[in-house]
C-alpha cells in the first residue's frame, strides 16, 4: 500500500519514520526489521511502498496490523493466508491493488466468522484512476466518494468502482459462495 498504510512490498516489514529523498525527490523510507520480516531492510532497502505487494508481505502486514487490536490467533492467520493466496492468484488488472484484495480478504474471513472490524484502520479507498484520496460529500444513501487528486473534473463516486472491483475480485475468487451485494460489504 501507499500513503499513511504503507509498508515494504516485498516483505510486508512496516517503513521507518524516517524518510530519505531519492535523486528525483520522491520519499523513501527503510524496512524495519522484526520477528514477522527478520531480514526485511536486506531483501529492499529503500520503499515508498507500493499499490501492489507480494502474497508474503500482505500475509506479513496482515498479522502485524491484527496484534495491534488482539492476542495473536493462528486459526485466523492460518485462514487469511489461505485466502490471500487465492485472492492474489486470481486477481488481475485493478482487482490486484493491495487496497481491493484487503477489502476482499476482509469479506472472506467475515463470511467465516471472524471479527474484521479491525482491518478498516489499515487500508484507505483511493481513486482507482489515479491512487489520490478520496473527498466525502453526502449522499443520498450515504457518503460518497469523490476523487481528490489529479482527476477532479470526474464527479464519479470512486467508493462505487472501489466496492464493484471489490465484489468481482470476490464473486471470481469463490465462485461456490454467493456473490455480495456492493452495498453490503464488511468493511466498504
Ligand atoms: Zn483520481
Amino acid at each position: 500500500m501507499i500513503g499513511e498504510h504503507a509498508f515494504c512490498p516485498t516483505s510486508g516489514a512496516s517503513l521507518s519514520r524516517d524518510v530519505h529523498y531519492d535523486e528525483r525527490g520522491r520519499p523513501e523510507r527503510v524496512p524495519q526489521s522484526d520477528d514477522l520480516a527478520p531480514s526485511a531492510s536486506l531483501e529492499a532497502p529503500l520503499t515508498t511502498g507500493n499499490r501492489r505487494s507480494s502474497r508474503r508481505a500482505l500475509a506479513t502486514h496482515f498479522r502485524r496490523c491484527h496484534r495491534r487490536h488482539d492476542e495473536p490467533n493462528d486459526k485466523l492467520y492460518c485462514r487469511g493466508a489461505l485466502a490471500l493466496a487465492r485472492l492474489k492468484r486470481t486477481a488481475t488488472g485493478r482487482q490486484e491493488y493491495d487496497v481491493i484484495v484487503w477489502y476482499a480478504l476482509g469479506e472472506r474471513l467475515a463470511r467465516d466468522g471472524f471479527d474484521v472490524n479491525w482491518m478498516a484502520a489499515h487500508a484507505e479507498p483511493r481513486c482507482p484512476e489515479c491512487h489520490g484520496r478520496l473527498t466525502y460529500v453526502p449522499g443520498v444513501d450515504g457518503l460518497l466518494g469523490r476523487c481528490g487528486g489529479s482527476c477532479r473534473g470526474t464527479r464519479e463516486d470512486r467508493l462505487d468502482t472501489i466496492r464493484e472491483t471489490v465484489r468481482s475480485l470476490f464473486a471470481r475468487t469463490f465462485p461456490d459462495d454467493p456473490t455480495p451485494d456492493t452495498d453490503a460489504l464488511e468493511l466498504l
